[in-house]
């Protein structure tokens, strides 16, 4: 079994783009991988060095709607956790996303007070720093004490090696 690294974060941050971009899979390329459950999306990173396994537990946030199909606020909170919780369940390493642009929010607040009572490395990365001051954008959220936010742009692949090195050095 290859070590997995788990992708957390609210909807949006770009996780599936950061997916997409370390499997080299336009589409959700699940492989048939024992021992693994269906509600979230699995796949082999292939950039790097060392190969391990990427899961983006994002759908399960996605899913978090009210009666009417809209997303709730608490229902993406009360997602996000149990998203968090699955994820240490089987990740050896955990990438936390959160949204340079956007900045800070409760959800990210939400995320990383049960991140930080875990006892497996995490990383936070900012996304989105393409075409931004990124050391402006990112300091808010040495607030998440969680250490120094990565800067990344996935939808670019910018940020993308120094990452992979971080996670190699992990696992
Ligand atoms: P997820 O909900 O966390 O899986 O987020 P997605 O990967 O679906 O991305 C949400 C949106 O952010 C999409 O419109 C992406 O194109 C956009 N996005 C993702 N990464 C980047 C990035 O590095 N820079 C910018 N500017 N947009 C991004
Ligand atoms: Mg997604």
């Amino acid at each position: 079994m290859l070590p997995v690294v788990a992708l957390v974060g609210r909807p949006n941050v770009g996780k599936s783009t950061l997916f997409n971009y370390l499997t080299r899979s336009k589409d959700a390329l699940v492989a048939d991988f024992p021992g693994l459950t269906r509600d979230r999306k699995y796949g082999q990173a292939r950039r790097g060095e060392k190969p391990f396994l990427l899961v983006d537990t994002g759908g399960i946030v996605e899913e978090a709607c009210d009666e009417t199909g809209r997303k709730t606020a608490e229902g993406i909170d009360e997602a996000a956790m149990r998203q968090v919780d699955l994820a240490l369940e089987e990740a050896d390493l955990v990438l936390f996303l959160v949204d340079a642009r956007e900045g800070l929010n409760a959800s990210d607040e939400a995320i990383a007070r049960r991140l930080r009572r875990i006892a497996k490395p995490i990383l936070l990365v900012a996304n989105k720093i393409d075409g931004i001051n990124a050391s402006l954008a990112t300091a808010e959220f040495h607030a998440l004490a969680l250490g120094d936010p990565l800067w990344l742009a996935a939808a670019h692949g910018t940020g993308a090696d120094k990452l992979l090195g971080e996670i190699e050095a992990l696992l």
